[in-house]
């Protein structure tokens, strides 16, 4: 376990904004986290931090970061263990590599395999839990324990993993053969050309209001483009904002509220945000 004090925390977001956190922990085993949960309480677990907007005072939490637990154990027969810290990406080239099908509309998420099992994470059709037969977690009782999927309450972009704030230590997928690269090269170019990849962002600000996008929503309010201090709606995709280099915690803050309240104002309709909110 490796532990950092007055940790600084705007590269462990990928909005490049966060302050200087208590504490932050790497935790490199099993053990490790269960002892290290018991003792913190004010705590949040760190993956990627693609969905996630720090505040960038000082913070009194203790970041704990499951980046070392990411290991793939293969069981056979399609059966594959992975560790929650393992980037979503490296799961892919495994897949790749052992010709297993499943997961392809998911690539170029730049998660981790907790954070996206965390919020069942997908695109294009397909979540993670498609593909899922059971997690590992930890409860509140700090217990650890496997869950077959059949057990576990999700759906869209919501988990009871969330809900009740457990810890995704593994998750155990089941895939058939027959990787298909052509799907997974398709949709990355179509993420390089209609994501801003080149200024920092969080992915969607807003989860799809049932039967409307987001994006457009934004559109039809007038939105798309609209600044508030370094923080833009990006002109590529309306549901990101971006970081035009010097956007603070406030402007990003601000800019989601404009929006919602632009939003609701034109069409009625209430946004929700899918972003995660880290606050003093
Ligand atoms: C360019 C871009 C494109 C994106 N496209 C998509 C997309 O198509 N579909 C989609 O669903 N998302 C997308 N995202 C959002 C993001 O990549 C996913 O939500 C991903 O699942 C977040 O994973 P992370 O490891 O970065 O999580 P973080 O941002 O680090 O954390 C997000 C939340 O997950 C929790 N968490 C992380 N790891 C664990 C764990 N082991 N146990 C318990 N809780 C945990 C954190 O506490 C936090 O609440 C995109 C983001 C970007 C920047």
């Amino acid at each position: 376990m490796k532990l950092y004090k007055n940790h600084s925390m705007k590269e462990h977001s990928n909005m490049k904004i966060g302050g200087t956190a208590k504490e932050f922990i790497e935790i490199e085993n099993k053990n490790e986290l269960l002892d290290v949960l018991k003792e913190k309480e004010n705590r949040f677990i760190i993956g990627n931090g693609t969905n996630t907007l720090i505040f960038d005072g000082e913070l009194d939490t203790t970041f704990i970061s499951l980046k070392a637990i990411d290991y793939i154990d293969d069981k056979g027969e399609g059966i594959v263990e992975v560790g929650a810290g393992l980037d979503f990406s490296d799961l892919i080239d495994y897949m790749a590599e052992k010709n297993y099908t499943g997961l392809e509309n998911l690539a170029g998420i730049p998660g981790s395999v907790g954070g996206l099992v965390f919020m069942n994470g997908g695109a294009h059709g397909t979540e993670i839990f498609d593909k899922i037969i059971s997690v590992e977690i930890v409860d509140e009782n700090n217990e650890l324990r496997k869950i077959e999927k059949e057990n576990l309450k999700f759906s869209y972009r919501v988990t009871e993993i969330k809900e009740k704030k457990w810890v995704v230590v593994s998750a155990t997928f089941k895939f058939e053969n027959g990787y298909l690269s052509e799907v997974v090269e398709k949709y990355k170019l179509k993420r390089s050309e209609n994501h801003p990849l080149n200024e920092p962002n969080l992915g969607s600000t807003f989860k799809n209001p049932e039967g409307y996008f987001s994006a457009r929503l934004i559109i039809e309010a007038g939105l798309q483009g609209k600044k508030v201090g370094g923080a833009q709606i990006s002109m590529v995709h309306p549901n990101f904002v971006v970081n035009k280099g010097d956007a603070k915690f406030k402007d990003i803050i601000d800019i989601i509220e404009e929006v919602k309240a632009g939003v609701k104002n034109k069409t009625g309709i209430q946004l929700e945000e899918e972003i995660i909110i880290v606050r003093n």
